[in-house]
Parts: structure tokens; C-alpha cells; sequence
């Protein structure tokens, strides 16, 4: 909430600077008729406007308050592309047309091969036409992602976080007198994310230099000793939209041109912003409106308290939901294979989910964060962009992070007071599910396992998940 209000006015600080002119509606101006359409209405009647244009919004919500207001107008209007984005909304449903799985691997090659990314002789060829361009990657390889899954020693050091120090106290405190609500920790004094491109460009700059050698390696770790590690930091910038993603894709390509970083680094890091972003924003527009309310498990739980203090003896969720609410940042592995690989394991309510991720998370935006919420983590669209569900016992967390040696459960037990949760509530899961996923060819391997199970083993195991289930609040 900081950051946004903070990045709103030191743009209409600058672009007052430059000689624009700006009229900035604050939260306690005495002329803020304190609803979006209503200050529109104000200020086109109070500046006599002859003509009203908006950027594309990103958010179905606000495309479509936007929609309605401007069809109630008598004047001409009129909306803008942002240029933010590599695609436009309505690609991916072309790209996908007529297939049920949504391979985002299939994307982002094509999009590698339309924007010529790391491939071979870029120099060559037409920008338009992806027929005619060179098709090969470089090093003759797509995906060099088995490269980037290792575990984190400890070393090299974690960098630190942005560097930035903003004192953002009186912002902070017109925010609560406007009563927008919030939770976790308001770091005013001691804000730590750029509010302004130059800022967001330093910070990209430090990130490309310093850290991204070491972003591939550890993209997937996780550690009580850390919070960023090797991540960039730039979500909050790039969809607030002070960096643009073709600079970022650019600068990352250009290390590896110079021989700063390794291909296998380049191509993992270029794959999240030209692949991943993009494709997901391509699903949040083919799917709204509705897909909020996507829940094909029939999950209903409502999330346990500790969601909102971190107060759980199981480490790794306290650990990420911790960081989350003093940080208002948890990485991806985080996000997916802690936070929600628990929820989904546990069957809690995805709608209910999407709300808590869209509230606590700096880079949350309803077009990036639902799908990557209610798709790629809970599956609850029956599986759009996630082939499988993204979920695991404690052996996975164990391998790829420190958070199970201090824990108060055991990683290695499945019954038991002190077996570690994921483990009965991981193969309970799947067998409670066995008619919506059985048929899955990537869960083979699960399916045959349960079924070597012997019934008395089963049965312990179902028994143990009813016991973890019914008592999540004190987990
Ligand atoms: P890095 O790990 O350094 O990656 C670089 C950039 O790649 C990110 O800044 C981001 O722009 C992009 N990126 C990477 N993965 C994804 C992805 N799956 N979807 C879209 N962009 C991606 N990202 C958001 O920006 N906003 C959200 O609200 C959000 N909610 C998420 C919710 C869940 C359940 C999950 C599993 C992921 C979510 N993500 C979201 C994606 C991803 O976790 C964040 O983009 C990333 O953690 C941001 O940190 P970073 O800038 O350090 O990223
Ligand atoms: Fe998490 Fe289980 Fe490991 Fe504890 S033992 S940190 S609950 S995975």
C-alpha cells in the first residue's frame, strides 16, 4: 500500500517537474469524491474536458468500471495500449486455440523465436514475421532448468535487500486516517523498494551485476538464513510498470552477450519475464471473468489463523508466511511449494486463498497473482497452466531448503504426533482424489505407489490426515 502511494506521488512529483499538468487526487484532498468514477466525473466537469483516454487497465475489475463509465459519456474517449507487456491481452487464447493444456514451454519458444531472445544468428532475419526468423536457441537448447535446482550451502552470501531507506511515516499515517485497511508490517520508516524508475533502475542494474550469476543456481532454494537470496526483486517495479520487461529481457541477454553470466543463468532468468509473466497474463484474460471462483476440488476450509501471524510450529510455513508479513515478499518456491502446496494439500478454500495472496505480497496484481494462485498453485482450475498439482511431502522442502532441521515435527515420520503434516495430508490428497486425477500420466508413478500401498498403512495414513485436518489452527 506504501509503495503504490508512494510511486503515484513521486510521478506526479516528476511529471510536474518536467512541466506537465497534473492534477493528483490524495487520499485526503478535500476534493476527492473517494470513488474512481466520481473524481473522473469531478474532474471532467471541473476542466471542461473535451476528450478522455486512459491506459489499458491491467485488471478485468477496473477494465470493466472503465468499460461502463466511458459508455455513460457524451464526450469522445478513448483507450490506450500501455505498452507494458510483450503481448497483447488476447494472444495467448490464440496461440491456444482449441487445446485443452496450455503448455507454457510451447509459449515461450514462440515468443523466443518472435522477439528473437538468445537465439542463434538474432542479427538475422525480419522482426515481423516469425516464419523467417531463425529458429535455434542458442547453445541449441530451450529449457536449462535442471541446471538451476540446487540447494543453498549457505555461500555465497546473501545479498542485500534494494539498499534503499525511504521514511515514508507521514504517508503512512494519512493512510490509516483513511481507514484502508492492512496487515503485517508497515516498515514506513525503513522502506525498502524503489518508488520511482530511476530507483527501479538502479536496483536493476545492481541485480544484473552483482547477483544474477548467481540467480540461476539457487532459483528454487530456500533457507531460515535468508529471504531473497539470489532473487531479483523487481516484480513491484515491473508491474507497477517503472521497469518495462523488454529492458529486463535486454539487459540479461546482454550479460551473457559479455560473458557476465552463464547461458543456463540468462535463459532461466529471461524465462520468468518473457515466458512465464506474459503467459500468465495471456490465462488471466482468456479466463476472467469467473476465474476467481475456478475451485474444482470443492475445497471450503477457511485458512488457519496463523496465515495472518506466522505463529506455526511447522518451520517452513512459519518461516515463509513470516517473511511474507514482515516483508511483504516470499519467493516463488516459497509461494508455491510452502504456502500453497499446504493449502492445497489441506484443501483450503482457493478463493479465500487468492485473497490473502492479493493482500499481502508487494508485486500483487490481480491479472499476475490470481492465476498463478488459483491455477498454478491450487489447480483449481482443473489444470490450465499446471500440468500436474504442485504439491509435496516433507521430502522435497527437505532437500531444498534448512527449514526442517529446526522443526518440531519430523520430516521422516507419517503417524504420530510429531510426523511432519505435508506427509499423511501429501498421499491422502491424492487418494481422495484419485477419480479427478488418476488419469494424469504425470502422477504415473503417485498413483502406482498408492496402489502398492497395503490397507492398513492407507488407512493410518487417511487417519492421520482427518487428525492433522481437524485441528489446523493449532498445528
Ligand atoms: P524473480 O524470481 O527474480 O523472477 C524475475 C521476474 O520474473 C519476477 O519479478 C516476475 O516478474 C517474473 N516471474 C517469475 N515467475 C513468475 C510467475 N509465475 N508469474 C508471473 N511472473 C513471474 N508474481 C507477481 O508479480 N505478482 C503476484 O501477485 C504473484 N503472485 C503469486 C502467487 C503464487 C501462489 C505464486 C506461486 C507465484 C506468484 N507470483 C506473483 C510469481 C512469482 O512468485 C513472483 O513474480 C516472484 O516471486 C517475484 O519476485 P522477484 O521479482 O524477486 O522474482
Ligand atoms: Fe515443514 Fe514438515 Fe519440514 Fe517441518 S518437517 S519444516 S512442517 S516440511
Amino acid at each position: 500500500i506504501i509503495g503504490i502511494f508512494a510511486g503515484m506521488r513521486n510521478l506526479a512529483e516528476q511529471l510536474s517537474t518536467k512541466g506537465h499538468r497534473v492534477h493528483y487526487v490524495a487520499i485526503d484532498a478535500q476534493d476527492n469524491q473517494q470513488s474512481l468514477t466520481g473524481n473522473l466525473a469531478w474532474l471532467i466537469d471541473h476542466y471542461k474536458v473535451q476528450c478522455f483516454e486512459y491506459q489499458e487497465p491491467d485488471e478485468y475489475r477496473l477494465d470493466q468500471q472503465l468499460k461502463d463509465f466511458t459508455a455513460s459519456l457524451s464526450l469522445e474517449s478513448a483507450m490506450v495500449s500501455s505498452e507494458h507487456f510483450y503481448t497483447a491481452r488476447e494472444d495467448c487464447t490464440a496461440i491456444f486455440k482449441g487445446q485443452k493444456q496450455w503448455l507454457m514451454e510451447r509459449f515461450y519458444r514462440l515468443m523466443r523465436t518472435k522477439h528473437q531472445v538468445l537465439m542463434q544468428d538474432a542479427a538475422q532475419g525480419s522482426k515481423q514475421d516469425v516464419k523467417q526468423k531463425p529458429h535455434q536457441p542458442l547453445g541449441g537448447q530451450w529449457n536449462f532448468d535442471q541446471e538451476n535446482r540446487k540447494s543453498w550451502p549457505g555461500s555465497p552470501a546473501e545479498p542485500s535487500d534494494t539498499r534503499l531507506r525511504h521514511n515514508h511515516q507521514l504517508l503512512w499515517e494519512s493512510i490509516q486516517k483513511a481507514e484502508v485497511s492492512s496487515f503485517g508490517q508497515p516498515q514506513a520508516q525503513d522502506f525498502r523498494w524503489p518508488v520511482n524508475r530511476q530507483e527501479a533502475l538502479a536496483h536493476l542494474e545492481i541485480f544484473i551485476r552483482d547477483i544474477l550469476p548467481e540467480f540461476g543456481n539457487f532459483q528454487d532454494a530456500m533457507s531460515t538464513k535468508g529471504w531473497r537470496l539470489f532473487h531479483s526483486l523487481i516484480s513491484f517495479a515491473l508491474n507497477t510498470k517503472m521497469l518495462n520487461p523488454q529492458e529486463v529481457v535486454l539487459k540479461a541477454e546482454q550479460a551473457f552477450r559479455n560473458e557476465a553470466v552463464s547461458l543456463a543463468t540468462a535463459e532461466g532468468f529471461i524465462r520468468q519475464i518473457l515466458g512465464w509473466r506474459e503467459y500468465i497474463r495471456g490465462i488471466y484474460w482468456a479466463q476472467m471473468p469467473g476465474y476467481d471462483e475456478s475451485n474444482v476440488f470443492e475445497h471450503h476450509t477457511p485458512l488457519p489463523e496463523w496465515f495472518w501471524s506466522g505463529q506455526t510450529k511447522m518451520n517452513c510455513l512459519s518461516h515463509a508466511i513470516g517473511q511474507s508479513l514482515e516483508h511483504a515478499y516470499a519467493h516463488h518456491i516459497q509461494r508455491l511449494m510452502i504456502i500453497g502446496n499446504f493449502s492445497l494439500l489441506a484443501g483450503l478454500d482457493p478463493a479465500a486463498l487468492h485473497r490473502w495472496y492479493l493482500g499481502i505480497y508487494i508485486d500483487a496484481f490481480e491479472w499476475v497473482e490470481l492465476p498463478n494462485t488459483v491455477g498454478m498453485s491450487q489447480y483449481a482450475d482443473g489444470g490450465l497452466p499446471a500440468t500436474k498439482p504442485y504439491v509435496s511431502s516433507a521430502a522435497y522442502i527437505d532437500r531444498m531448503s534448512d527449514y526442517c532441521k529446526g522443526c518440531h515435527y519430523n520430516k521422516k515420520l507419517r503417524e504420530g504426533e510429531k510426523a511432519c503434516p505435508f506427509n499423511a495430508l501429501y498421499w491422502d490428497f491424492f487418494e481422495r482424489n484419485k477419480e479427478k486425477l488418476g488419469n494424469n500420466f504425470r502422477l504415473g508413478m503417485v498413483y502406482r505407489n498408492l496402489e502398492k500401498m497395503d490397507e492398513a498403512a492407507l488407512s493410518a495414513l487417511k487417519a492421520q490426515a482427518t487428525i492433522t485436518l481437524a485441528k489446523l489452527n493449532a498445528l
